[in-house]
Protein backbone atom coordinates (compact mmCIF):
# COMPACT_ATOMS: atom_id res chain seq x y z
CA UNK A 1 0.00 0.00 0.00
CA UNK A 2 2.45 2.63 0.61
CA UNK A 3 5.35 0.90 -0.63
CA UNK A 4 5.60 3.87 -2.72
CA UNK A 5 7.17 6.01 0.17
CA UNK A 6 10.32 3.51 0.17
CA UNK A 7 10.61 4.01 -3.63
CA UNK A 8 10.88 7.80 -3.24
CA UNK A 9 12.94 7.72 -0.15
CA UNK A 10 15.09 5.38 -1.79
CA UNK A 11 15.70 8.09 -3.94
CA UNK A 12 16.16 10.67 -2.03
CA UNK A 13 19.04 8.88 -0.24
CA UNK A 14 20.82 8.42 -3.90
CA UNK A 15 20.13 12.21 -4.20
CA UNK A 16 22.16 13.25 -1.06
CA UNK A 17 19.04 14.50 -0.05
CA UNK A 18 17.34 11.96 2.60
CA UNK A 19 17.11 13.71 6.14
CA UNK A 20 16.89 12.39 9.84
CA UNK A 21 16.89 13.96 13.02
CA UNK A 22 19.90 14.51 15.10
CA UNK A 23 18.77 13.66 18.78
CA UNK A 24 20.60 15.76 21.42
CA UNK A 25 21.47 14.14 24.99
CA UNK A 26 21.97 17.61 26.34
CA UNK A 27 20.40 20.86 26.63
CA UNK A 28 20.53 23.05 23.66
CA UNK A 29 23.91 24.80 24.02
CA UNK A 30 27.15 26.18 22.29
CA UNK A 31 28.05 22.57 23.28
CA UNK A 32 25.55 19.40 22.73
CA UNK A 33 25.84 15.91 23.51
CA UNK A 34 25.40 13.75 20.39
CA UNK A 35 25.71 10.08 19.92
CA UNK A 36 27.85 10.00 23.30
CA UNK A 37 30.25 12.50 22.21
CA UNK A 38 30.29 16.60 23.00
CA UNK A 39 30.77 18.69 20.13
CA UNK A 40 30.96 22.55 19.68
CA UNK A 41 27.42 23.29 18.23
CA UNK A 42 27.06 25.82 15.16
CA UNK A 43 23.49 24.49 14.64
CA UNK A 44 21.40 26.18 16.78
CA UNK A 45 19.35 29.35 15.69
CA UNK A 46 19.34 29.90 19.77
CA UNK A 47 21.78 33.28 18.75
CA UNK A 48 22.15 34.69 22.12
CA UNK A 49 22.74 31.36 24.34
CA UNK A 50 19.18 31.82 25.94
CA UNK A 51 17.13 28.22 25.00
CA UNK A 52 18.98 27.37 27.94
CA UNK A 53 19.58 30.27 30.51
CA UNK A 54 18.48 29.12 33.90
CA UNK A 55 16.60 32.93 34.30
CA UNK A 56 14.46 31.62 31.98
CA UNK A 57 13.81 28.28 33.25
CA UNK A 58 13.03 29.60 36.90
CA UNK A 59 10.54 32.05 35.22
CA UNK A 60 9.33 29.23 33.39
CA UNK A 61 9.67 27.12 36.93
CA UNK A 62 7.27 29.97 38.22
CA UNK A 63 5.11 30.77 35.98
CA UNK A 64 4.42 26.63 35.95
CA UNK A 65 3.66 26.67 39.26
CA UNK A 66 1.45 29.16 39.50
CA UNK A 67 -0.03 28.52 36.18
CA UNK A 68 0.21 24.99 35.28
CA UNK A 69 1.74 23.86 31.91
CA UNK A 70 -0.72 24.20 29.87
CA UNK A 71 -3.43 26.81 28.20
CA UNK A 72 -6.08 24.37 27.68
CA UNK A 73 -7.96 26.05 25.30
CA UNK A 74 -7.58 28.56 22.28
CA UNK A 75 -6.90 32.05 22.89
CA UNK A 76 -10.63 33.32 22.19
CA UNK A 77 -11.64 30.53 24.55
CA UNK A 78 -10.16 30.76 27.96
CA UNK A 79 -6.50 29.97 26.86
CA UNK A 80 -5.47 33.77 27.00
CA UNK A 81 -3.58 33.66 30.64
CA UNK A 82 -2.24 36.76 32.87
CA UNK A 83 1.62 35.29 31.61
CA UNK A 84 0.50 35.71 27.65
CA UNK A 85 -0.79 38.38 28.37
CA UNK A 86 1.80 40.01 30.10
CA UNK A 87 4.01 38.92 27.15
CA UNK A 88 2.13 40.42 24.59
CA UNK A 89 2.12 43.81 26.26
CA UNK A 90 6.17 43.54 26.76
CA UNK A 91 6.39 42.79 23.18
CA UNK A 92 4.52 45.79 22.21
CA UNK A 93 6.23 47.85 24.33
CA UNK A 94 9.55 47.10 23.52
CA UNK A 95 8.86 47.41 19.59
CA UNK A 96 7.15 50.24 19.92
CA UNK A 97 3.82 48.88 18.39
CA UNK A 98 0.45 49.84 19.40
CA UNK A 99 -0.25 45.74 20.06
CA UNK A 100 1.26 42.54 19.86
CA UNK A 101 -0.18 39.01 19.10
CA UNK A 102 1.65 35.68 19.98
CA UNK A 103 1.02 32.76 18.34
CA UNK A 104 1.82 28.93 19.24
CA UNK A 105 5.02 29.19 16.82
CA UNK A 106 6.14 31.63 14.41
CA UNK A 107 5.31 29.10 11.79
CA UNK A 108 1.44 29.45 12.71
CA UNK A 109 2.13 33.83 12.87
CA UNK A 110 2.74 33.57 9.37
CA UNK A 111 0.44 31.46 7.81
CA UNK A 112 -2.45 33.12 10.23
CA UNK A 113 -0.98 36.80 8.95
CA UNK A 114 -0.65 36.28 5.27
CA UNK A 115 -4.26 34.34 5.17
CA UNK A 116 -5.57 37.14 7.15
CA UNK A 117 -4.31 40.51 4.95
CA UNK A 118 -4.78 38.77 1.26
CA UNK A 119 -7.58 36.67 -0.51
CA UNK A 120 -8.49 35.74 -3.65
CA UNK A 121 -9.32 39.72 -5.29
CA UNK A 122 -5.45 40.56 -3.74
CA UNK A 123 -1.78 40.07 -5.17
CA UNK A 124 0.87 39.20 -3.25
CA UNK A 125 4.80 40.13 -4.30
CA UNK A 126 6.98 37.85 -2.52
CA UNK A 127 11.09 37.23 -2.31
CA UNK A 128 12.05 33.96 -4.14
CA UNK A 129 14.24 33.14 -1.33
CA UNK A 130 11.32 33.65 1.25
CA UNK A 131 10.95 30.89 4.32
CA UNK A 132 8.92 27.95 3.80
CA UNK A 133 6.40 29.43 6.62
CA UNK A 134 6.17 32.71 4.08
CA UNK A 135 5.62 30.91 1.05
CA UNK A 136 3.04 28.76 2.51
CA UNK A 137 1.19 31.65 4.04
CA UNK A 138 1.03 33.02 0.08
CA UNK A 139 -0.42 29.38 -0.49
CA UNK A 140 -3.01 29.45 1.98
CA UNK A 141 -4.04 32.99 1.27
CA UNK A 142 -5.10 31.88 -2.64
CA UNK A 143 -4.14 35.67 -3.78
CA UNK A 144 -2.01 35.69 -6.79
CA UNK A 145 1.40 35.24 -6.02
CA UNK A 146 4.36 36.94 -7.88
CA UNK A 147 7.45 35.94 -7.16
CA UNK A 148 10.38 38.73 -7.13
CA UNK A 149 14.27 37.91 -7.59
CA UNK A 150 15.65 38.04 -4.67
CA UNK A 151 16.36 41.42 -3.25
CA UNK A 152 15.87 42.95 -6.81
CA UNK A 153 13.73 46.26 -6.29
CA UNK A 154 13.84 46.66 -9.72
CA UNK A 155 12.29 43.30 -10.12
CA UNK A 156 9.45 44.17 -7.56
CA UNK A 157 8.67 47.33 -9.08
CA UNK A 158 8.16 46.11 -12.85
CA UNK A 159 5.71 43.71 -11.26
CA UNK A 160 3.89 45.99 -8.89
CA UNK A 161 3.80 48.21 -12.30
CA UNK A 162 2.59 44.96 -14.30
CA UNK A 163 0.62 43.07 -12.07
CA UNK A 164 -0.41 45.15 -8.89
CA UNK A 165 -2.83 47.60 -10.16
CA UNK A 166 -5.45 45.65 -10.73
CA UNK A 167 -5.03 43.53 -7.40
CA UNK A 168 -7.67 45.19 -5.09
CA UNK A 169 -5.06 44.81 -2.35
CA UNK A 170 -0.87 44.39 -2.20
CA UNK A 171 0.95 43.11 -0.02
CA UNK A 172 5.03 42.62 0.02
CA UNK A 173 6.01 39.82 2.02
CA UNK A 174 9.80 39.75 2.75
CA UNK A 175 12.54 38.02 5.47
CA UNK A 176 14.42 40.73 6.94
CA UNK A 177 17.41 38.46 7.16
CA UNK A 178 17.53 35.38 4.95
CA UNK A 179 17.47 32.59 7.07
CA UNK A 180 19.80 30.18 4.67
CA UNK A 181 22.59 33.05 3.18
CA UNK A 182 22.23 35.43 6.33
CA UNK A 183 22.10 38.56 3.72
CA UNK A 184 19.37 41.29 4.81
CA UNK A 185 16.42 42.74 3.07
CA UNK A 186 17.04 46.24 1.46
CA UNK A 187 15.01 47.79 3.55
CA UNK A 188 14.48 51.36 2.53
CA UNK A 189 13.68 51.07 -0.92
CA UNK A 190 11.61 47.99 0.12
CA UNK A 191 9.71 50.92 2.00
CA UNK A 192 9.91 53.48 -0.74
CA UNK A 193 8.16 51.12 -3.08
CA UNK A 194 5.57 49.61 -0.12
CA UNK A 195 4.90 53.82 -0.31
CA UNK A 196 4.94 54.17 -4.03
CA UNK A 197 2.62 51.31 -4.64
CA UNK A 198 0.54 51.61 -1.97
CA UNK A 199 1.12 48.07 -0.53
CA UNK A 200 1.58 46.71 3.46
CA UNK A 201 5.03 45.50 3.81
CA UNK A 202 4.90 41.94 5.75
CA UNK A 203 8.44 41.95 7.42
CA UNK A 204 9.59 38.54 8.95
CA UNK A 205 12.26 39.25 11.16
CA UNK A 206 12.93 35.70 13.04
CA UNK A 207 16.35 35.73 12.53
CA UNK A 208 17.00 39.22 13.11
CA UNK A 209 14.96 39.88 16.54
CA UNK A 210 17.22 40.19 19.43
CA UNK A 211 20.32 40.33 17.58
CA UNK A 212 20.25 43.32 14.87
CA UNK A 213 19.36 46.82 15.96
CA UNK A 214 20.61 49.03 18.26
CA UNK A 215 17.34 47.55 20.83
CA UNK A 216 17.78 44.14 19.09
CA UNK A 217 14.55 44.71 17.63
CA UNK A 218 15.89 43.88 13.90
CA UNK A 219 16.09 45.32 10.84
CA UNK A 220 14.01 48.45 11.26
CA UNK A 221 16.13 49.48 14.20
CA UNK A 222 18.69 50.11 11.17
CA UNK A 223 15.96 52.63 9.57
CA UNK A 224 15.90 56.52 10.69
CA UNK A 225 13.72 56.51 14.21
CA UNK A 226 9.96 57.80 12.76
CA UNK A 227 11.01 57.43 9.02
CA UNK A 228 8.70 54.27 8.78
CA UNK A 229 4.96 53.49 10.11
CA UNK A 230 3.14 50.70 11.52
CA UNK A 231 0.45 51.38 8.94
CA UNK A 232 2.44 50.61 6.14
CA UNK A 233 4.02 47.73 7.69
CA UNK A 234 3.57 44.90 9.94
CA UNK A 235 6.38 42.83 11.57
CA UNK A 236 6.14 38.63 12.19
CA UNK A 237 9.24 37.49 14.68
CA UNK A 238 9.39 34.03 16.52
CA UNK A 239 9.97 33.60 20.01
CA UNK A 240 11.83 30.51 19.35
CA UNK A 241 15.21 31.54 17.87
CA UNK A 242 17.52 34.59 20.00
CA UNK A 243 14.67 34.62 22.42
CA UNK A 244 15.40 31.52 23.08
CA UNK A 245 11.85 30.06 23.82
CA UNK A 246 8.70 29.02 21.69
CA UNK A 247 5.99 30.41 19.51
CA UNK A 248 5.67 33.55 17.40
CA UNK A 249 4.38 37.01 17.60
CA UNK A 250 2.91 40.07 15.08
CA UNK A 251 3.01 43.42 16.18
CA UNK A 252 1.39 46.60 14.35
CA UNK A 253 -1.47 48.36 15.23
CA UNK A 254 -4.01 47.63 17.13
CA UNK A 255 -6.70 47.13 14.09
CA UNK A 256 -4.81 44.56 13.04
CA UNK A 257 -4.10 42.88 15.78
CA UNK A 258 -8.07 42.88 16.34
CA UNK A 259 -8.11 41.76 12.34
CA UNK A 260 -6.27 38.98 13.25
CA UNK A 261 -8.01 37.96 16.74
CA UNK A 262 -11.18 37.61 14.40
CA UNK A 263 -10.20 36.92 11.37
CA UNK A 264 -7.05 34.50 11.36
CA UNK A 265 -7.99 30.88 11.52
CA UNK A 266 -4.45 29.16 12.75
CA UNK A 267 -5.13 31.89 16.14
CA UNK A 268 -8.50 30.83 16.47
CA UNK A 269 -8.35 27.36 16.28
CA UNK A 270 -5.23 26.57 18.01
CA UNK A 271 -4.71 26.12 21.50
CA UNK A 272 -3.13 29.58 22.65
CA UNK A 273 0.72 28.79 24.12
CA UNK A 274 1.92 27.51 27.02
CA UNK A 275 1.96 29.84 30.40
CA UNK A 276 5.09 28.87 31.03
CA UNK A 277 6.35 29.20 27.53
CA UNK A 278 5.08 32.54 27.96
CA UNK A 279 6.88 33.77 31.28
CA UNK A 280 10.31 32.23 29.62
CA UNK A 281 9.83 34.56 26.38
CA UNK A 282 9.11 37.68 28.38
CA UNK A 283 12.01 37.11 30.91
CA UNK A 284 14.43 36.77 27.42
CA UNK A 285 13.31 40.07 26.29
CA UNK A 286 14.09 41.66 29.38
CA UNK A 287 17.46 39.97 28.80
CA UNK A 288 17.83 41.21 25.45
CA UNK A 289 17.24 44.93 26.50
CA UNK A 290 19.48 44.66 29.62
CA UNK A 291 22.41 42.85 27.74
CA UNK A 292 22.91 44.50 24.31
CA UNK A 293 26.69 42.97 24.60
CA UNK A 294 24.89 39.50 23.66
CA UNK A 295 24.18 40.70 20.14
CA UNK A 296 27.45 42.63 20.06
CA UNK A 297 30.05 39.46 20.82
CA UNK A 298 28.29 36.98 18.00
CA UNK A 299 28.10 40.17 15.64
CA UNK A 300 31.90 40.67 16.04
CA UNK A 301 32.65 36.66 15.66
CA UNK A 302 30.69 36.08 12.47
CA UNK A 303 32.42 38.97 11.31
CA UNK A 304 35.95 37.20 11.99
CA UNK A 305 34.34 34.03 10.92
CA UNK A 306 33.63 35.60 7.52
CA UNK A 307 37.28 37.32 6.77
CA UNK A 308 39.07 33.89 7.96
CA UNK A 309 36.76 31.49 5.37
CA UNK A 310 36.81 34.15 2.32
CA UNK A 311 40.85 34.24 3.37
CA UNK A 312 40.51 30.21 3.26
CA UNK A 313 38.97 30.80 -0.67
CA UNK A 314 35.21 30.37 0.65
CA UNK A 315 32.21 31.86 -0.52
CA UNK A 316 29.96 33.37 2.41
CA UNK A 317 27.64 35.19 -0.20
CA UNK A 318 26.51 38.56 0.97
CA UNK A 319 25.96 37.70 5.19
CA UNK A 320 26.67 40.13 7.48
CA UNK A 321 25.23 38.51 10.44
CA UNK A 322 25.80 35.65 12.93
CA UNK A 323 24.13 32.86 10.30
CA UNK A 324 27.33 32.30 7.69
CA UNK A 325 26.80 30.51 4.75
CA UNK A 326 29.97 28.08 3.16
CA UNK A 327 28.53 27.71 -0.13
CA UNK A 328 29.50 23.82 -1.19
CA UNK A 329 26.91 23.63 -4.78
CA UNK A 330 26.58 19.16 -4.34
CA UNK A 331 24.34 18.10 -2.16
CA UNK A 332 26.32 15.30 -1.32
CA UNK A 333 29.48 17.27 -1.11
CA UNK A 334 28.34 19.47 1.50
CA UNK A 335 27.02 16.38 3.80
CA UNK A 336 30.24 14.68 3.48
CA UNK A 337 31.67 17.88 4.70
CA UNK A 338 29.24 18.29 7.64
CA UNK A 339 30.24 14.40 8.47
CA UNK A 340 33.77 15.43 8.31
CA UNK A 341 33.75 18.54 11.07
CA UNK A 342 31.69 16.13 12.75
CA UNK A 343 34.92 14.23 13.55
CA UNK A 344 36.70 17.12 14.48
CA UNK A 345 33.99 17.41 17.03
CA UNK A 346 31.74 20.67 15.54
CA UNK A 347 28.19 20.51 14.53
CA UNK A 348 27.69 22.28 11.43
CA UNK A 349 24.65 21.00 9.07
CA UNK A 350 24.44 20.54 5.09
CA UNK A 351 21.71 22.59 4.00
CA UNK A 352 20.58 20.81 1.22
CA UNK A 353 17.03 21.62 -1.58
CA UNK A 354 14.61 21.90 -1.12
CA UNK A 355 15.61 24.63 1.62
CA UNK A 356 17.93 26.11 -0.81
CA UNK A 357 17.97 26.33 -4.69
CA UNK A 358 19.51 23.44 -6.53
CA UNK A 359 23.18 23.28 -6.83
CA UNK A 360 23.79 25.58 -3.75
CA UNK A 361 24.03 23.13 -0.65
CA UNK A 362 25.98 24.56 1.64
CA UNK A 363 27.49 24.39 5.57
CA UNK A 364 24.95 27.00 7.63
CA UNK A 365 27.84 27.94 10.58
CA UNK A 366 25.37 29.88 13.13
CA UNK A 367 27.44 31.85 15.24
CA UNK A 368 25.75 32.36 19.39
CA UNK A 369 26.38 34.15 22.06
CA UNK A 370 27.90 31.15 23.56
CA UNK A 371 30.93 30.55 20.70
CA UNK A 372 34.17 32.23 21.96
CA UNK A 373 36.93 33.22 18.87
CA UNK A 374 38.73 29.73 19.65
CA UNK A 375 35.23 28.41 18.93
CA UNK A 376 35.16 29.85 15.52
CA UNK A 377 38.73 29.55 14.98
CA UNK A 378 38.43 25.93 15.04
CA UNK A 379 35.72 25.60 12.59
CA UNK A 380 38.38 27.66 10.55
CA UNK A 381 41.18 24.93 11.03
CA UNK A 382 39.09 22.27 10.02
CA UNK A 383 38.11 23.85 6.74
CA UNK A 384 41.63 24.67 6.06
CA UNK A 385 42.40 23.13 2.64
CA UNK A 386 39.04 21.88 2.55
CA UNK A 387 37.04 24.65 1.21
CA UNK A 388 35.24 23.98 -1.86
CA UNK A 389 36.07 25.17 -5.16
CA UNK A 390 32.94 26.38 -6.97
CA UNK A 391 32.02 26.69 -10.57
CA UNK A 392 30.75 30.06 -12.28
CA UNK A 393 27.51 28.25 -12.43
CA UNK A 394 26.76 27.70 -8.81
CA UNK A 395 28.10 31.18 -7.94
CA UNK A 396 25.91 32.83 -9.84
N1 LIG B 1 10.28 32.66 9.58
C1 LIG B 1 11.56 32.37 9.29
C2 LIG B 1 12.32 33.31 8.43
C3 LIG B 1 12.15 31.22 9.84
O1 LIG B 1 13.40 30.93 9.55
C4 LIG B 1 11.38 30.39 10.68
C5 LIG B 1 11.95 29.14 11.34
N2 LIG B 1 12.94 28.49 10.73
C6 LIG B 1 10.05 30.72 10.93
C7 LIG B 1 9.54 31.88 10.37
C8 LIG B 1 9.18 29.84 11.76
O2 LIG B 1 9.38 30.10 13.10
P1 LIG B 1 9.09 28.98 14.20
O3 LIG B 1 10.28 28.10 14.24
O4 LIG B 1 8.86 29.74 15.45
O5 LIG B 1 7.87 28.24 13.75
Amino acid sequence: MSAWMDDDLEERRRRGLYRVRRRLQSAQGSRVRLRGRELINFSSNSYLALAADPRLARAAARAARRYGCGAGASALVSGCTPPLRSLERTLAGWEGAEAALVFSSGYAANLALISSLAGRPDAVFSDALNHASLIDGCRLSRAAVHIYRHNNLDHLAALLRTQGRQARRRLIVSDSVFSMDGDLVPLAGLMDLAERFDCLLLLDEAHATGVLGEQGRGVTDLLPAGSWSWERVVKVATLSKALGAQGGFVCGSRRLITWLVNQARPYIFSTALSPLIAAAARRAVEVVRQEPERRRHVLALAERLRRELRELGGVVGDSCCQIVPLIVGDAREAVRLSRCLEEQGLLVPAIRPPSVPDGTARLRISVTAGHTEGDVMQVVEALRGRVPTLSKAALS
